[in-house]
Parts: structure tokens; sequence; C-alpha cells
């Protein structure tokens, strides 16, 4: 079936759960919608959430003009759609904005292909599980006191998520890390397992002494310790601390994947389905460390990574970081501490339309 027409709308998002109290420099979020249709009336969707607006409207106009180069293409040739998209964009990359650009374009493919062939997502990627295990992320931030952490992580607890993951890397010390662990996992107990996130905030030096610190605390990974840049660095944490470390959110396209890999630098690999470029993308990723034995976790947008993370052998966790619920009918179910992918066609995923509407700002 042949796509007829494509659309891309920004859309100003209200920051939306009871988690969000406090903590968060931001209000609202922004979503990158693209909608493809097809000779057979069928409608793919796709969507960024960016946490800031900062080039979104830009990424939305190469989005759409991107996306024109499209028409007459086949839905379920999505590589040769991909090589076009390419090509028009510069050989040479593409990457930065353009990775956020083609990224709903790519999902909102894959949506109409598996409505047009009437399976859901995680089985044209695979099929690997129908769910994985999941880890409750909002309302965790460094900002916030103790308490307020405490009151967040018995929130998500109650939900029924038995992994939390709380960001650090803006105290004096490392006890003052630890004591921000200590808050959380006393809040829920030893059932819940806590992860930290360091934003990148570490020196090499930092991270060690804090790693170490935070692994006797008894967390179950380390994500982002020092810059992703620092390749080397992120390999040396990895050789010498024995929680594992976790990086690769701020990599764009596939190839920073292939040096990051190549050098041992993660433990767990963290994919953003934006910056890496779509659902196409993400899956070289994913053969590239299944290859090195490395497995992975994706970076918000839960409704796209649970079906991707089922698909593969090496999908490990998933963030439930519900960005999208403003513009969604559907909801993902938590089942033993696992989200479900929806058996639906493609994505499974339903737009309220009339919230669409009312957040749509182009
Ligand atoms: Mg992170």
């Amino acid at each position: 079936m042949k796509i007829t027409r494509v659309t891309v709308e920004v859309l100003e998002t209200p920051l939306n759960s009871q988690y969000m109290a406090g903590g968060s420099s931001v209000n609202s979020n922004w979503h990158i919608l693209a909608r493809i249709y097809t000779q057979d009336g069928i409608e793919g969707i796709g969507f960024d959430v960016a946490l800031r607006p900062m080039l979104v409207r830009a990424a939305a106009q190469a989005c759409q003009e991107l996306g024109d180069l499209l028409v007459g293409m086949e839905i379920m040739e999505i590589e040769a759609a991909r090589a076009r998209l390419e090509r028009a964009a510069g050989w040479a990359g593409p990457g930065g904005m353009l990775c956020m650009a083609m990224a709903p374009l790519d999902i909102a493919m894959w949506d109409a292909a598996g409505k047009t062939v009437n399976q859901p997502l995680y089985r044209m990627l695979g099929g690997y599980r129908d769910r994985v295990r999941a880890y409750a992320s909002e309302a965790l931030w460094y900002s916030l006191t103790h308490d307020e952490l405490a009151k967040s992580a018995q929130t998500h607890a109650s939900a029924g998520f038995d992994m939390l993951k709380l960001r650090l890397g803006h105290e004096a010390n490392p006890q003052g890390e630890v004591d921000r662990v200590r808050a959380v996992q006393e809040a829920v107990g030893p059932e819940v397992q806590v992860m930290v996130d360091a934003t990148e905030s570490w020196t090499e030096s930092q991270a060690l002494a804090s790693g170490r610190a935070l692994q006797d605390a008894g967390i179950v990974w380390l994500e982002d310790p020092v810059n992703h840049q620092d390749i080397a660095a992120l390999a040396r944490l990895s050789q010498a601390l024995e929680v594992p470390i976790a990086a690769g959110e701020h990599l764009f396209g596939v190839e920073p994947f292939v040096r990051t890999l190549e050098a041992r630098a993660v433990n767990i690999a963290i994919i953003d389905l934006a910056r890496v470029g779509g659902i196409t993308p993400w899956m070289k990723v994913a053969a590239l460390a299944q290859a090195k034995g490395v497995p992975l976790a994706g970076h918000v947008i839960p409704e796209v990574h649970v079906h991707l993370l089922a698909a593969v052998p090496n999908g490990h966790l998933v963030e439930y970081m519900p960005r999208s619920e403003p513009i969604t009918k559907t909801r993902l179910k938590l089942e033993d501490g696992h989200l479900v992918a929806p058996k639906t066609p493609g994505l499974g995923v339903e737009l309220d339309e009339a919230a669409c509407e009312r957040y749509r700002v182009t």
C-alpha cells in the first residue's frame, strides 16, 4: 500500500501525573506527532517527546519536509523509505536534529505497517516476549528533599513498580549521594530495587568514589556517571566498579553505539528512540549490542519501547515515564512489575484527538 499523505504537528502537553509535584524545572512537554496515511485508509502515528522546547519547531519543520518525500512510497518498504530520507538529508548524516526529525516518521511507518498486516509491533520486530520488566523514574529528581523523594518512591511502589531510578550527582560528597538512596530505600523497603542516574554530573574520580559508595549501598545500576562522549572513562569505570554502568541515551544515530560497544564502555546500553532516529536504527543498535552480549534499556517513550524491548532477546528494562498520557486514550498495563506489550495492531496506541486539538501549537 502506498503512502498518500504525511502530516506533522507540534503539541505542547502538560505534565500529567500525580508524581510531578515539585522538582521538575519544566511545566510542559513537547511532542512532534507524525501521521502517515496509506491508500487503503490506514493511519500510522509516530511521536517524539522532548522535555524542552529548544529546536522542537525546527525539527518538526524538517520532519514535515522529509515526510512529504514519503508520498508514493510503499508502507512495507521502510528501509527504502529511510534511504530516500537520508539521501535528502545529506549522506554525511543524518545526525543531531535530523535524527529527531526522522524518528516520528519512522515510528509512524512501522505503526502503519503493523496495521497493514494486522500484527502488533513487538511481533513484527521479532516477538521474543510479550512483556518487559519496568522501572519508574518520574519525579525522583536530584532537586527534591529526602522527604519528597520518599513520597514519590512510595507512590511508585504502591502503583506496583519494584524498580525505581533516582537522579543524583549534585551532592557535596559520596555520602550525600548514598543518603538520598537510603531515604528512598527506607521508604519502599528491600523488595524494591533502586537504580541511580548521575546525569553525567561527575568527573571520573568523583564517579569512582561515588560509584563505590553507592554499590556498597546496594544500587542495581549506575547510569551516566560521566560525560557520554568520554568513552574511555566509561570503559575504565565499567572495569573498576561491580555495579553495571548504563549509558547511551545521548547518542545520536547508530554509529556512536559501535564505538561505545567496541570499547566495552557500558554494561547496559540505553537507547533514546528520538536521538537514535526511530525504530529502524534502534533495531540495528539492538543487534550490535546483542553481538557484544549487552542488554538494552529504553529511554522514555514507554508506549513504543515496550514493543522494541519485547521484540529482541537482549531487551532488558523499559523506563516508565508516561509523558504522552495527556494525548492518548490507551494506557499501558503493568503486571508483576512488567509492562505488557499491546496485542492490537501496530503500536496499539489510540490518540485522544480532542486533547491533540487542544494542545496543538503548530
Ligand atoms: Mg538518564
